[in-house]
């Protein structure tokens, strides 16, 4: 069965980078250059940065760094390769009961929405052609619901049942989309349990409504003024897919759940030289997100206790806190880096952080 789960996957967190190709306006007007070269091994990868200090250093011997993870995909690839190698051996266990979540991690640009939500959804209606618009770049939230709904069909899931919750950590607070844009709370109960009091939890039965639910929740999404791409870097936008069993209560027993983060662009935490007050405050507020982000999952792959693991560090690590702990949980991190010179400092700090979390 193509859903098999790959039994030697032992790694809690599994690590890609995924590198977009240089759009016509790098290569073109801005008379830019690629300088990512990732080198796939079937099982693990690499990728080199040339660190040229101009165009005509490329000729030469430049400075170069390397970096070592499970995979690499360079920018021939698709979704559904993407999909296939790192996200679809997650499924199985999450109808046994599992959580998993796949993080998008990267500066503003770098790809991460095409990836998870797909060249249909993004791009292609702002009117960019050249994207390679094609079934093999559906988004990965497209790709994984498809094979949820398809086991699911299967009798002995007869009694299971799947909703979604869409939200955004933004400014530190969570905001449901598939409800207006109402505030939600994050409690954690007396055992612990992460829990979200007034969260919308819509039932969905396949994976093209799952896409309308999330396109009309999309539209809720934060807007900024300062760039045309503020919308979705300021803020972690979150989708959760719930599996529940019926077993005959009035609630349905929680069962597995798949989660998805396209987190907010990297560089956004970096830049504090931004000129208004709130601009400033949104960049420190994820700054310190994405580094409790990287000490969670470090202080997770080192066996701390888990009364040490800083959750508390950030709105997001609080969030996600369920999503980390127990041996049943699974995280695929995708890192998403563009491939160009100009961008070459963002992308050395994107992958050093990814170098931590492995
Ligand atoms: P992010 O969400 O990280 O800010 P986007 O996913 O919005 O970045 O990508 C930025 C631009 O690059 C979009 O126009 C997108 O369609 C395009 N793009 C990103 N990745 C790819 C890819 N693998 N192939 C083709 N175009 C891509
Ligand atoms: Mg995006």
């Amino acid at each position: 069965s193509p859903y098999q789960e790959d039994e030697d996957y032992e790694m809690r967190i599994r690590v890609i980078v995924r590198k977009r190709p240089m759009s016509k306006r790098e290569s073109f007007e801005h008379g830019d250059v690629d300088v990512i070269h990732p080198l796939d091994y079937t099982d693990h990868g690499r990728i080199l940065v040339y660190q040229p200090k101009t165009k005509l250093d490329l000729a030469k011997e430049v400075e170069t760094t390397s970096f070592a993870f499970d995979n690499v995909f360079d920018e021939e690839s698709n979704n559904m390769e993407i999909y296939g190698r790192a996200v679809r051996n997650l499924i199985p266990g999450v109808f046994r009961g599992k959580w998993a979540s796949v993080f998008a991690y990267g500066q503003t640009g770098s790809g991460k929405t095409f990836t998870m939500m797909g060249c249909n959804m993004t791009g292609l209606k702002a009117g960019n052609q050249e994207e390679n618009f094609s079934e093999a770049n559906l988004g990965l939230y497209f790709l994984a619901a498809r094979d949820v709904f398809r086991i699911a069909q299967e009798p002995e899931y007869e009694n299971i049942s799947i909703s979604v919750s869409l939200f955004e950590i933004y400014g530190g607070k969570l905001v449901d989309l598939l409800n207006g844009r109402s505030l939600v709370k994050c409690l954690e109960d007396s055992k612990g349990k992460v829990c979200f009091p007034g969260l919308t939890e819509h039932p969905v039965h396949d994976a093209e409504e799952l896409m309308d639910i999330i396109e009309q929740g999309s539209l809720n999404r934060s807007t900024g003024t300062t760039s045309a791409n503020a919308d979705s870097s300021r803020s972690h936008a979150v989708l959760q897919l719930s599996l529940r069993k019926d077993v005959g209560r009035v609630k349905a027993k929680e069962h597995g759940r798949l989660t998805f983060i396209d987190l907010a662009g990297s560089e956004r935490g970096a830049d504090t030289n931004q000129a208004s007050k709130t601009t400033r405050m949104e960049g420190a507020e994820i700054n310190t997100s994405l580094l409790a982000l990287k000490e969670v999952i470090r202080a997770l792959a080192t066996g701390s206790s888990m009364k040490r693991i800083p959750f508390r560090g950030s709105k997001l690590t609080q969030v996600l806190k369920d999503s980390f702990v127990g041996k049943h949980t699974r995280t695929v991190m995708c890192v998403n880096v563009a491939p160009n010179m100009r961008n070459c400092d963002h992308t050395l700090n994107t992958l050093r952080y990814a170098d931590r979390v492995k």
